[in-house]
Parts: C-alpha cells; sequence; structure tokens
C-alpha cells in the first residue's frame, strides 16, 4: 500500500532515543522506499541503519524543510518488519515505555542492524557455486577427465563445484574449458546453513492419548476452530504428557492451513526436543535461539518470512517471528523469569504472546506445572480457559519428597556439612540399585567467595558489589555479574597475609567431593561453565541418557525439561540463599526450582525420591514444595502479595538511576523522586525510594532504585512518565534511568 509518491520518511532508529526522525528521499528511494524497509540515515555525526515507519507526502508543520537532512541509501526494497510485526512491536514500544526502534531491532535477526558506518556488512544468504549441465547437442572433441566431468554430472545432476571436483577427481581448469565449450553451466545459488542438519537417530513415536489429554487438546481445539483470540493456562504436573498436547494442537493448526509458533524458556537445554519437532514436523520447522550463529538464525527467520516454514520453535525474541496466518502459540513453562529480557526494550515474551495473539485471532496455551501466580490469578479471574493435567502419565507416583532439616546436620557433627548423611547415603543407594541421581545447587563455581582470616577482608570485583567467586580448574576467581577475571591470590590483597580462607561451596566443589567420597561414582557436571560449548554440552546430556553417567551435578539448568527415566534421587543441596535474596519473587522462584527439579525424579517405572536441604525446614516455599502442594503454595504466596501490596494486586515499576559517579547517581534519583512527587499529588501512586539497589554497584556503575506502585495501570505511566520528562528538562540524562514496567526481579 503506497502512498503516491512520498517525499520523506519518518525513522526509527536503534538506539535508546524514544523520538523518530524524518528525512529526504531521493527520487529513485521515493520510488522503492515501503514501510518497514531499513534505511542508512545520517544521525549527528555517523551513519546509523533506520527502520522506515511512515512514508510522508508532506511535510507536518512543526517540521522546517531546510532542517531535514537527507537519506543516504536505502537497504531493502521489500520491508524487513511486516505490518502485523510493526504494530507488534509499537505495541511494546508504547506497554513497556521503550524506543520504537530498539523493539524493531530485537524483533529482527541479529547482524541486520548494523551499527553502520557506510559500507558495514548486514547478514546475507549463503552463496555457493554450483554446476549443472546444458541441453547441447552437437558432437565434440573431449578428453577422458571432461568425459568424467560430464558423466557425474548425469548421474547425480547439479552439484556444488566444490563436491564436483572431489568426486570427479578433477581441477577448476577442466570445468571452466567445458564451460567455455557450452556444456555446462556454473552459477551461484543461496545454500541453506540449518541448525537441526543433525536430526539422526531420533524417532518420532506418536503416542495414543490418554483420557485427560484427550480432553485437554480437545478444548483447545475448539477454541482453535473458532478463529477467534482465545488464551488458556496448562496446569499440568511435571511428566504428565504436556508436550505432546503441544505438538497436536499444532499440527491441528497447520492442517487448517494456519501456522504454529512454541516459545520455550532456553532451547539449547532441551536439543533433543528440537530435533523431536523436526522429526514430526520436518522442513516446516524453523528455529530461532541465541546460541545459532548468525546465519543460521538468517536463513530460518528467511524461511519463515517466506512462508516455508510454518512452525516455528525459539527462545523470547521469535514471538516475533514474522509468520503468516498465525493460529497457535504455546508458551511453555510460561513462568520462567529468561521470557524477560534483562535489557531495553524490557519486555516479556509471555505478554507479548498474548497480545500477538489477540491482534491475530489466534490461541495461545500457557503451559506450566508450577504457573506464575499472575497467570492462576488471571485464570482464576476467567481471564484465561483452566485446564489441567493433575497426573503423571501412566499413573506413575510424583517422587515423594523430604525435607532434611541442616540445624539438625550441624549439632550433630558440631560442624556445618555439605551432604546430610541422608544424602550421602541415598546417592549410594541409588547407584547400587543401578540407577541415577541428580544433585542441585545454584552456585556455580568452587567457593562462593574467599575471606581473608587476618584481617576479614574479602576479595570483591572492581566492577560491582559482588565478591569474587574462586573457579578451581581454571585457577581463577571470576565475577557472575560482568565476567571479571583475575589469577587467585596468593595472599591477601588488602594486608598481605596468606591466611586466605575459601568459604561456600559451588557446584564444582560438590563433583569433586562426591568424586572423593565414591570413586567409582560417574559424575558430571552442568552449568554455565561447563555448557560454555553447546557439544559438551549435548554430550554430558546423551552421556547421561545413556547410562554412562551415574550422577550429575549442576545448576538450575538441570531442572528444566529434561526426561531421564532412570534417575530416581533428586537431591537439593541448598536454595536458601535463593530463598533469602531481597525480591518479592524469591518465596515463588524457589518453589518453583523446586518442583521443576523433583519433577525429574521417577518418571519411569520405578518411584522416584526427593531431598531438599535446608536451614528453613518450615518455609512455606519449601513446605508447599515439598507436599507438591501448588494450590496451598498458591493461596499462601498470595495472601503474602496482597498484604505487602506486590503484583498481581498492584501494577509495579521500578526507576533505576545508573552510572560511575555515585553522587550524580544520588542526586539525579532524589531529583527524581522530587518530580514523582509533585505529580502525584493526588496519591495515585505510591512511590518507595530511592534506595541503593540491591545489587549496588553493577559494571562499573552506581545503582539507585525506586519503586512505584499503583492500582491503575494508567495511573502508574502519567506519573512515571510526567516525572521522567520532567527530570529530563531539569538536564538529566534519561539514557542513565531505566524504567521497567512488571520487573521480573528487583534486584
Ligand atoms: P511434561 O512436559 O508434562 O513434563 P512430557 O510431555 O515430557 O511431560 O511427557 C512425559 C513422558 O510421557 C514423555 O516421555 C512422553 O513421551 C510420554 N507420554 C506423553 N504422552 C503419552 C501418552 N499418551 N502415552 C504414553 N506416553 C506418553
Ligand atoms: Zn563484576
Amino acid at each position: 500500500m503506497r502512498v503516491s509518491n512520498p517525499q520523506f520518511a519518518e525513522v526509527a532508529v536503534p538506539l535508546h532515543v524514544f523520538q523518530t526522525f524524518t528525512y529526504r528521499l531521493s527520487p529513485e528511494q521515493s520510488t522503492d522506499a515501503e514501510v518497514g524497509a531499513r534505511l542508512v540515515v545520517p544521525l549527528g555525526r555517523n551513519l546509523v541503519t533506520s527502520y522506515i515507519v511512515s512514508l510522508i507526502d508532506e511535510l507536518p508543520a512543526s517540521l522546517s524543510d531546510v532542517e531535514i537532512k537527507d537519506a543516504q541509501g536505502l537497504v531493502d526494497t521489500e520491508p524487513v518488519c511486516n505490518p502485523e510485526i510493526l504494530q507488534l512491536a509499537r505495541w511494546v514500544a508504547d506497554y513497556y515505555a521503550c524506543p520504537l526502534g530498539e523493539v524493531i531491532k530485537a524483533a529482527l535477526p541479529p547482524g541486520m542492524t548494523p551499527k553502520s558506518r557506510s559500507g558495514a556488512s548486514f547478514v546475507k544468504p549463503k552463496l555457493r557455486r554450483f554446476v549443472r549441465l546444458l541441453p547441447n547437442s552437437t558432437e565434440q572433441k573431449l578428453t577422458g577427465t571432461q568425459r568424467r566431468v560430464l558423466a557425474t554430472l548425469e548421474d547425480s545432476g547439479p552439484m556444488s563445484l566444490q563436491s564436483l571436483l572431489k568426486t570427479a577427481e578433477t581441477s577448476a581448469s577442466t570445468i571452466t574449458s567445458l564451460e567455455k565449450k557450452a556444456l555446462l553451466e556454473i552459477y551461484d545459488d543461496a545454500i541453506r546453513r540449518d541448525p537441526l542438519a543433525e536430526t539422526f537417530g531420533i524417532s518420532d513415536e506418536e503416542h495414543t492419548l490418554t483420557a485427560a489429554q484427550l480432553s485437554v487438546l480437545a478444548q483447545i481445539e475448539q477454541q482453535m476452530t473458532s478463529g477467534t483470540y482465545s488464551a488458556f493456562l496448562l496446569h499440568g504436573v511435571t511428566g504428565s504428557g504436556k508436550t505432546e498436547i503441544y505438538m497436536r494442537a499444532m499440527n491441528k493448526a497447520l492442517s487448517a492451513g494456519r501456522s504454529a509458533m512454541m516459545l520455550v524458556p532456553e532451547i539449547a537445554l532441551t536439543p533433543v526436543f528440537s530435533r523431536q519437532l523436526r522429526a514430526r514436523f520436518g522442513d516446516q520447522v524453523a528455529i530461532f535461539h541465541s546460541s545459532l550463529q548468525k546465519g543460521e538464525r538468517f536463513d530460518e527467520w528467511t524461511r519463515v518470512r517466506n512462508g516455508e516454514a510454518r512452525v516455528v520453535i525459539g527462545t523470547r525474541s521469535a514471538v516475533f517471528a514474522p509468520v503468516k496466518n498465525l493460529g497457535l502459540i504455546v508458551v511453555d513453562e510460561e513462568h520462567e523469569s529468561s521470557y524477560r529480557q534483562q535489557e531495553s526494550p524490557y519486555y516479556n515474551a509471555r505478554d507479548v504472546a498474548i497480545v500477538r495473539a489477540q491482534k491475530e485471532s489466534a490461541t495461545v496455551v500457557l503451559g506450566s506445572a508450577t504457573p506464575s501466580l499472575e497467570s492462576f490469578h488471571n485464570a482464576r479471574k476467567g481471564k484465561y480457559h483452566f485446564v489441567a493435567l493433575p497426573e503423571r502419565i501412566g499413573a506413575r507416583p510424583m517422587a515423594e519428597a523430604k525435607i532434611v532439616d541442616m540445624r539438625n546436620v550441624f549439632a550433630r557433627h558440631a560442624k556445618p556439612r555439605v551432604f546430610s548423611d541422608e544424602l550421602l547415603e541415598a546417592i549410594r543407594e541409588t547407584r547400587e540399585r543401578g540407577e541415577q541421581s541428580i544433585i542441585l545447587l545454584n552456585r556455580r563455581g568452587y567457593s562462593s567467595f574467599i575471606l581473608c582470616r587476618s584481617c576479614g577482608e574479602t576479595i570483591q570485583c572492581p566492577n560491582c558489589d559482588v565478591t569474587l567467586t574462586y573457579h578451581r580448574s581454571e585457577r581463577v576467581i571470576v565475577c557472575h555479574y560482568c565476567n571479571h577475571r583475575e589469577a587467585v591470590p596468593r595472599v591477601c590483597p588488602s594486608c598481605g597475609k596468606q591466611y586466605i580462607y575459601y568459604v561456600g561451596e559451588g557446584t564444582e566443589q560438590l563433583e569433586e567431593m562426591l568424586r572423593l567420597l565414591f570413586p567409582a561414582l560417574r559424575v558430571a557436571r552442568i552449568d554455565r561453565d561447563t555448557t560454555a560449548r553447546r557439544k559438551v554440552f549435548e554430550q554430558s546430556l546423551a552421556d547421561f541418557s545413556a547410562g554412562r553417567i551415574d550422577t550429575l551435578v549442576g545448576t538450575q539448568m538441570l531442572a528444566k525439561g529434561h526426561d531421564f527415566p532412570n534417575v530416581t534421587l533428586v537431591g537439593v543441596v541448598s536454595v536458601d540463599a535463593g530463598l533469602a535474596l531481597p525480591d518479592f519473587r524469591s518465596a515463588e522462584r524457589t518453589f518453583q526450582l523446586i518442583t521443576q527439579v523433583a519433577g525429574r525424579a521417577g518418571r519411569g517405572d520405578r518411584p522416584g525420591r526427593v531431598l531438599i536441604q535446608t536451614y528453613h525446614p518450615y518455609h512455606y516455599a519449601l513446605r508447599h514444595a515439598c507436599a507438591q502442594d501448588y494450590q496451598g503454595f498458591y493461596e499462601e504466596e498470595l495472601r503474602y502479595r496482597q498484604n505487602h501490596s506486590y503484583p498481581p494486586f498492584v501494577v509495579l515499576a521500578s526507576l533505576l538511576v545508573h552510572g560511575p559517579d555515585l553522587g550524580k547517581v544520588r542526586n539525579d534519583s532524589l531529583e527524581l523522586r522530587k518530580q514523582l512527587d509533585l505529580v502525584n499529588q493526588e496519591r495515585k501512586c505510591r512511590v518507595l525510594g530511592p534506595a541503593p539497589a540491591p545489587l549496588s554497584r553493577l559494571k562499573g556503575e552506581h545503582r539507585f532504585q525506586i519503586l512505584i506502585k499503583s492500582r491503575s495501570r494508567k495511573d502508574l505511566r502519567e506519573v512515571a512518565d510526567k516525572a521522567l520528562k520532567a527530570v529530563a528538562e531539569n538536564g538529566v540524562n534519561l539514557r542513565a534511568v531505566n524504567l521497567e514496567i512488571d520487573p521480573v526481579s528487583i534486584m
């Protein structure tokens, strides 16, 4: 839909600036430009890649012709951001109060928006040289080698130049000579970089659905065929067969001629699952996630855009995949905080999925064994259809869970112990029965910090307000927030004495302790350190799956999605640190983590058991997790949220002022508070702070936080927006202030 002959383009830039800019188009650009295409424009002293958000025939009165600069170059003749995605991006920018250009950039595969000076390179299709025969009837004199080349092509059809050279055992000059004789042709073609190319050995068995699965599926399908928006919360305990329902529903969307999308928190954690999808849906599946190479992501995105792939599976940014005629979005593990982007634009893909389904008249299914409090509350209020799978497949019992009171263990041994005797005994028994165990501790590294016994100093990160963690295998101490690394000191950096002492254990130490205690036990570890490389991670999972490993030690990465039927023991070494975090979601997160990891036990024929070590045995999150009682937890947590005015009873926003200069950060945050009070005289919002954020210094920047709560989203936004505008007019740089709407964490 083109306006006649637009003279100007309004663009959004992929930077943290809220306004749009207008540029003059050349006659040629004017003919080709479309909304959603990329345009390189001068901004300040740089050239940036921007996105056209509207085309303009006549300048509005607010702009004068002489101030308008010329656009530099039009990158696309077809929009990279189609009207539906642009509309969705506008909603995200508006709802989360973030710049439209940043949202569009996040919606596109990486590499499509280079920080361009001129001549920057964009990701492009990958080209390869191919050779094919040309029809030719004239008899020509040929050498033996030349005849061999032609015969090879006759046998196998067009092939890449590279493999032709190899197969026909010949040289490039032979091939060019044949090209001159017009017997064959050399041409360039795009080849597909396929992240799932190695899909072997995965069998796809379609199960006969259980009665419970059938009933849930029927309800979802009924809404899907209505062709209007509908939303479901599927609460299904771990091992209840949710995945099979997702796949069937996706199939249903496909057979109705529509497309389907499935969002997962972290694909890299479930490599088997994406291959299963490929096995069931074949080439129709496109996969989107951040550990793919840029080229692979670009190709997958292109296949979706062209309509070649109609099933998308991916992590949060996949919610912006340009699928056409969307019928279904599944959000698996909808409670996961990784759906929230932790930098601007701060969007939550689960919520964007709901809005996208509304806009495109699709069905959205949120699934979880531990729904977020917000979603469960929405289902209760009737905003979502509620469907449940209360039992495991095959009537397998849930694992039996027990709390181990570490205060008693301490009293018995008169010193702290990492492993209780109960847990050690359970690991040994499990191994003797030829079964497997999973040991969880949500802290990687060897020791959580280093203390000097002489002066009492801990070794802190120079950039962040946290202690450095000791990683023994690499012999370094590391900051888990900014990745600052230094060699392990021999003497205390503060007092110079050698009484250095390591406190608090991490997964690396647990692994070592288990090896010492049980020399025959085959132990492996899974955490961010061991899984930096995708292949290593997949190998560990495969080894565990094949029974070549007895015990897997690791962080929360172990808790998600895996299906190992021979695991009968899950040991939780400690979650006390997580429980103590100064964040209103810490109980909810701990409950979810324990329930999820407990769900890894007893998925096969033998029953599972779970041991949870803690110094807080009466904490409600642990008690309910132990009893596998979601409802009980939900009621209690809801009371806490109500009493302390937290979501879902109020809308919450956090304003974080950050910067290298402590004095300036403090003053700016006080100024912000002052302006908030001025625009909030009717007390429609409650304002808390400023106070140093729980992580008061991060990556070299000081951080002060203000929280705003309100019963009305509209009031909250009005107060926040007005105050931000006022402080900007008083000289505060808004790039140093992050406004987060509905934050998932307030650390
Ligand atoms: P969830 O995602 O709810 O934790 P899964 O979808 O992983 O559960 O299902 C648990 C196990 O049960 C998987 O091994 C799956 O292949 C199997 N399964 C699912 N549905 C059926 C069924 N109808 N009959 C038999 N096995 C099933
Ligand atoms: Zn740091």
